[in-house]
């Protein structure tokens, strides 16, 4: 009888016949960054991103956000870029699905909440239909840090009794397609995101809706960060208003909005020094 010295034993064999060496499941954590300021970021976020092998990022998070992954963890930018190659939303959804799948655990990093306005659900929805986990950390919208640095409250007592978040982007540059006659409502704030480029629509529709003119409004650029900027105006100038910023801003209709203060975060730390 022929002797095997080097014959594998059964749990060896079992492991041959599943075809592939065991490896540690990898995971995908979609976390949200919250609007720019590293200390808008949940203690679940800081210690997801401690943990990352690989963070894959959009263009809203800051480098000092992103100092705080291992330095040796790999960090893939997928922001839309006019010159060069920008990945598509497929493109990313398989990127995070292959990468958990070699066993690696993946910070999927996105401004504010990669539920709003964020396509997380489509990479959630990647992860699920390839078997991959994925656990979700919720971030600060963009919506909550320009009410609170503004001064202004989202809903408050007898002038705002809902808000509503909205885009103000459709495909191909359009229109959105809103839901006017409800966003007109007295005392309702409404926010849109990426709405800077058609304020002046967006506007028009909601005043042709029946919403008041003299509505108050503001606009924050760059919420929670160094160069924030905010602009207090109403409805009726929303539009030139918005001329004049760059972005990422949002705008913010609403009676509530009379609270707004307008500034940035260099006016405000001005003021706070000559007050001391
Ligand atoms: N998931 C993000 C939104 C992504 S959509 C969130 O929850 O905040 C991108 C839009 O968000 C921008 O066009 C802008 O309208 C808004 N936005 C994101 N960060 C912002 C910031 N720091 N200040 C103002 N608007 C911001």
């Amino acid at each position: 009888m022929r002797h095997f010295p080097d014959r594998p034993g059964r749990a060896d064999r079992l492991v041959v016949l599943g075809g592939k060496p065991q490896r540690t499941p990898g995971a995908v954590w979609l976390v949200g960054a919250g609007p720019g300021d590293p200390e808008l970021l949940t203690i679940k976020a800081l210690k997801a991103l401690e943990r990352a092998e690989v963070v894959v990022h959009d263009g809203l998070v800051s480098d000092e956000i992103l100092r705080l992954a291992p330095e040796g963890a790999r960090r893939i930018s997928v922001a839309k870029r006019k010159s060069r190659h920008s990945y598509s939303q497929d493109e990313i959804n398989r990127m995070l699905v292959a990468f958990a799948l070699e066993g690696l655990t993946v910070v999927r990093l996105k401004g504010g909440d990669p539920f709003i306005f964020g396509r997380g659900g489509e990479e959630l929805e990647a992860c699920r239909e390839a078997g991959v986990v994925c656990h979700v950390v919720p971030g600060v919208t963009a919506a909550l840090a320009a009410g609170a640095s503004a001064g202004a409250p989202l809903t408050h007592r007898g002038s705002a009794q809902a808000v509503t978040f909205v885009t103000g982007h459709a495909a191909q540059g359009a229109e959105p397609d809103l839901d006017w006659q409800g966003l007109a409502k007295a005392n309702h704030t409404v926010v849109v995101y990426m709405g800077l480029s058609m304020a002046a629509p967006i506007a028009a529709r909601l005043m042709a809706a029946g919403r008041d003119p003299s509505t108050p409004a503001l606009i924050v650029e760059n919420a929670s960060r160094a160069d924030e900027r905010r602009v207090v105006t109403t409805l009726a100038g929303l539009a030139e208003a918005a001329a004049s910023l760059a972005g990422p801003a949002l705008l913010v209709v609403g009676e509530a909005m009379a609270l707004a203060q307008a500034g940035g975060a260099e006016l405000q730390t001005l003021l706070k020094e000559a007050r001391a």
